[in-house]
């Protein structure tokens, strides 16, 4: 398939934004065709996968698999809100058999917490770095969470990324 938006690239700046807008909607078409020629799997993803947002991390490399059959939340320091803890219940109840938290050595976020002047500057992050122990512990306690874990029907998984080469050390 050719990449037809290449008449339309930083090269050429007289293409109008109209003509920009029909050649992206027409590249949607195409791409779209594929997904209806080639359907993607039903099969439900059985991992979900909680990373940091930093770049360096690629959660396909992280989870070994191209194939995308993986939740992943990203979310700054790893730190869950409540809807996050919401989201991973119901994929839990989607069929989710096993999440995987993680946090990740050199993180921005974390040290970030750690300094006192850029706390002030960062007070919403600086919180949910300081209170992520307390809501990992929080979203184990849940009751459809932590039945599912006594049944043996879920694992959760706290790991820490070696962000230089994204292996998984088992923190617990
Ligand atoms: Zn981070």
């Amino acid at each position: 398939m050719q990449d037809r938006l290449e008449a339309y690239d930083f090269k050429h700046a007289h293409a109008s934004p109209d003509e920009v807008w029909n050649e992206f909607h027409e590249q949607n078409r195409l791409a779209s065709l594929v997904r209806t020629t080639f359907p993607r799997s039903s099969r439900h993803p059985l991992v979900a996968l909680v990373t940091c947002m930093d770049a360096r991390l690629d959660t396909n490399e992280i989870a070994g698999d191209t194939r995308r059959y993986y939740y992943v939340l990203r979310m700054a320091g790893s730190a869950l809100d409540e809807k996050d803890e919401d989201m991973l219940e119901l994929a839990v109840n989607n069929g989710v058999e096993v999440v995987v938290f993680t946090t990740h050595t050199d993180c921005a976020a974390e040290k970030m917490a750690k300094n006192a002047e850029q706390r002030k500057q960062y007070p919403y992050l600086a919180k949910a770095v300081d209170e992520r122990q307390a809501r990992f512990e929080e979203f184990m306690k849940r009751p459809g969470i932590e039945s599912k874990i006594n049944e043996h029907k879920l694992l959760v998984k706290w790991v820490d990324l070696d962000t230089s080469n994204e292996r998984a050390i088992v923190h617990h």
